[in-house]
């Protein structure tokens, strides 16, 4: 399964680490990809011609010896979100990129709340130093008041003034990137395991078929090798890299772009490579079986997309109320920036009754069923009775973690085209209240089950401060005093341990969740 144990220390080796590139608009994060990109290609393979595919890879000489860098190549929030998904973070560090003439700016405060928000250190580029009107120092000053304090100032941030244009200081600044991640990050991974990591993009290429762009995160990933990815499956026909050169093997942190996938996978899925094909096939089917069942089971309630659309083709409302949840006030923002912009002609009103950061509670369900409202959780969930009420209440959650598929949806949705996707149920929440530490087991939470039931089987989530920290996880064991439990109820306590997770903190709270099966018709 995904997230399969890596192994002991002797299993881990070193690898690079993997940048995102992030900031506000036309502050130049896609000429600094670019620029970053083609200074490497020289070196790399003379008259290369660089694909435009998703990530790529680059290598820079520090302290006398080469070491590769990972960036990927989609600037913005919404690949960095669409990494997080699922638990799978896939960014080690962040480039804010913070043009030196316009200073900071909404965007700039937004991307550094997330990166700060994901654990992720940051490193600035201060860039357009080209312009006359750049003012680099004005730039450190605005940041240290977000806390990212300059080194040179005695803070613990890199700044490095660039020119993507020109091409300025492009190697300093890879060169901040291997001391960050030297200073602040232990990255290793076991690179002798079957391959697992992330699908970054994916299209259908008309001569060669669904194309994806992975990132492999753990493992070796070969050609020939079967792998599920989110519900495609097939055998890895062939592999290249940014340069269209054809790669025989891909390890940790290395993007890749992979061919003979049936189907397209979606951004910020996991793959997996499997025993064979036949494997890997019947996974993919059993995933897709399962989402068909639950697309059938689509919940007959008042206040959903679909009924909204139905209403308004009887003459009756005009108007679609949403509530808007997310982890970050910058993701909050930025979702009702875009709604903004949505186009629904004149007949429509798109209204944001409520806004605001943290999980979805009782009072955000009680006033979305007074006001026919949908709610939007946006890298969070609902938190004690909230799942349930909103249930009983027939009031509409939505969850997402990329800001585009928001709005793709609910544009998609006010176009009478909405895809029916299938429904997740939440079966219970327990209370971290205790942490003991064993040497065998690893970290043991001792809850209190607050609300519905905690299952074996079910999978998990970790809720920190009703925000996402880990998703899709299995439980290693689920104990009532010194018994192993098939469940554990409202009311009770529990000892758990969560597979492939041990970050947990007291106050934490674990979600167990299901996907919901009802029967056709
Ligand atoms: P993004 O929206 O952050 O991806 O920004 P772009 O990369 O599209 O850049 C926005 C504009 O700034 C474009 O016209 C770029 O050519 C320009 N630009 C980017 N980097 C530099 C730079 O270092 N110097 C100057 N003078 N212009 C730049």
């Amino acid at each position: 399964d995904f997230g399969a144990d890596e192994g002991g220390e002797d299993d881990l080796a070193h690898r690079p680490p993997v940048v995102t590139v992030m900031g506000h608009v036309d502050h130049g994060k896609t000429r600094l990809l670019d620029a970053l990109r083609n200074a490497n290609v020289g070196d790399k393979e003379a008259g290369g011609i660089t694909q435009h595919i998703g990530a790529y890879q680059v290598t820079t000489e520090v302290d006398g010896s080469e070491r590769p860098i990972t960036f990927i190549d989609t600037p913005g929030h919404e690949a960095f979100t669409a990494m997080r998904a699922r638990g799978a973070q896939a960014t080690d560090i962040a480039i804010l990129v913070v043009a030196a003439d316009d200073g900071v700016m909404p965007q700039t405060v937004e991307a550094l709340n997330h990166a700060k928000a994901a654990g992720v250190p940051i490193v600035v580029a201060v860039n357009k130093i080209d312009k006359e009107q750049a003012d680099p120092t004005k730039v450190r000053g605005q940041l240290s008041e977000y806390g990212l304090v300059p080194e040179e100032y005695g803070g613990d941030t890199m700044f490095v003034d660039v020119s993507a244009k020109a091409g300025l200081h492009l190697d300093k600044l890879l060169e901040a990137v291997v001391l960050t991640a030297d200073a602040s990050l232990d990255l290793r991974a076991n690179p002798n395991m079957d391959a697992q990591g992330l699908v970054v993009e994916a299209h259908l290429d008309r001569g060669r078929g669904p194309v994806a762009t992975i990132l492999v995160q753990r493992g070796t990933l070969r050609v020939g090798d079967s792998i599920v990815a989110g519900p495609a499956h097939g055998r890895v026909r062939a592999m290249l890299d940014e340069y269209g050169n054809e790669l025989e093997v891909a390890e940790p942190s290395r993007p890749a772009m992979v061919l003979g996938l049936s189907s397209v996978p979606g951004a910020g899925q996991n793959f997996i490579v499997v025993e064979d094909d036949r494997m890997a096939r019947q996974i993919a089917e059993k995933r897709e079986a399962r989402e068909r069942a639950a697309m059938q089971a689509k919940r007959r309630v008042r206040r959903t997309l679909e009924d909204f659309m139905a209403s308004m083709e009887k003459g009756e409302s005009q108007e679609l109320n949403l509530i808007l949840k997310g982890d970050v006030s910058g993701s909050v923002e930025a979702l009702e920036d875009s709604l903004a912009q949505i186009d629904v002609g004149d007949e429509v009103t798109l209204r944001v009754i409520d806004r605001g950061v943290g999980a979805i509670t009782e009072t955000n369900v009680d006033l979305a069923a007074a006001s026919d409202a949908i709610i939007i959780g946006f890298n969070v969930r609902p938190q004690g009775k909230a799942a349930q009420m909103a249930d009983k209440e027939g009031v509409e959650i939505r969850y997402y973690s990329v800001i585009y598929q928001a709005i793709e949806e609910i544009e998609a949705a006010l176009k009478g085209m909405l895809k029916p996707e299938y429904e997740e149920a939440q079966l219970g929440q327990a209370e971290i209240r205790d942490i003991f530490r064993s040497s065998k087991a690893g970290n043991i939470a001792g809850c209190m089950v607050t609300s519905g039931v905690i299952r074996r089987n079910a999978k998990v989530r970790v809720l920190r401060d009703g925000a996402v920290i880990a998703d899709n996880l299995d439980l290693a064991s689920l104990r009532r005093e010194k018994d192993d439990a098939s469940e554990v109820r409202e009311g009770f306590e529990c000892g758990m341990v969560l597979k492939n997770f041990q970050d947990i903190k007291l106050g934490d709270v674990v979600e167990a969740f299901e996907m919901r099966e009802i029967p056709r018709g």
